[in-house]
């Protein structure tokens, strides 16, 4: 007898996304999970849109990591409440991680769950973790090429952050060829432009807004 071990893993892993989706959906909040090479700005990014969001509403966070609790720390200073998850070697979150996690929020009072996946490019697009939305930071400093050489996240994503743009000046990226590759493997793909860097912020408030409004409208239909 022949078993699909991969097949497996996906039905197993699907599972509890589809658990994790009808808790979150029951208690209305929205869940981005944010995907991006190791050094992409994917944590950066998120201390930035929570000091936007912070004012407004209750937002959770879970942190993938290898090892350490570098970034939880980091996103507990901008007063959000965070769980660090480590992976222990492992390259991307699954979404049993997640609904073991989930019981440690309140998730009566918040709004919004980011989930920051591990940084790399690859098999995080592969698992479903019941999120809303998939964000995928991309930096200029990577080179215009990785959409086309890692199509699989860029096809998964929803919105694309293409990130610290304020170092475009000091790259060759060819931002012409890197977008048009974006559409064609996503033609429905949202691009936000953004800089994290102090004094060269761009692009925050609009990525933080479009969030905003996207919690808006999960309330709305969670209270229906
Ligand atoms: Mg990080
Ligand atoms: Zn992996």
């Amino acid at each position: 007898m022949k078993i699909d071990v991969n097949a497996n893993i996906m039905d197993v892993n699907n599972a509890y996304a589809a658990q994790n989706r009808d808790l979150l959906e029951e208690k209305g909040i929205l869940v981005i999970n944010i995907m991006g090479s190791p050094g992409a700005g994917k944590t950066t990014l998120l201390e930035k849109l929570l000091s936007n969001w912070q004012k407004q509403m209750k937002v959770a966070v879970i942190e993938g990591d290898l090892a350490t609790a570098k970034d939880a720390e980091r996103i507990l200073a901008c007063g959000a409440a965070v769980v660090q998850i480590n992976t222990d070697g492992g390259c991307h979150l699954d979404a049993k991680m997640i609904s073991q996690v989930l019981p440690g929020f309140d998730l009566e009072e918040t709004k919004l769950l980011i989930i920051e996946n591990v940084g790399n490019l690859v098999c995080p697009a592969g698992f479903d973790l019941g999120e809303d939305l998939r964000l995928v930071v991309m930096s200029v400093t990577e080179g215009a090429d990785k959409p086309s050489k890692y199509p699989s996240a860029f096809l998964a994503a929803d919105w694309l952050a293409l990130n610290k743009l304020d170092l475009l000046e000091y790259t060759d990226f060819d931002m012409e060829a890197a977008l048009a590759d974006v559409y064609a493997i996503k033609p429905s793909i949202q691009v936000f432009p953004t800089s994290c860097r102090k004094d060269k912020i761009q692009g925050l408030d609009k990525l933080a807004e479009a969030v905003i409004q996207l919690v808006e409208e999960k309330q709305k239909q969670a209270n229906k």
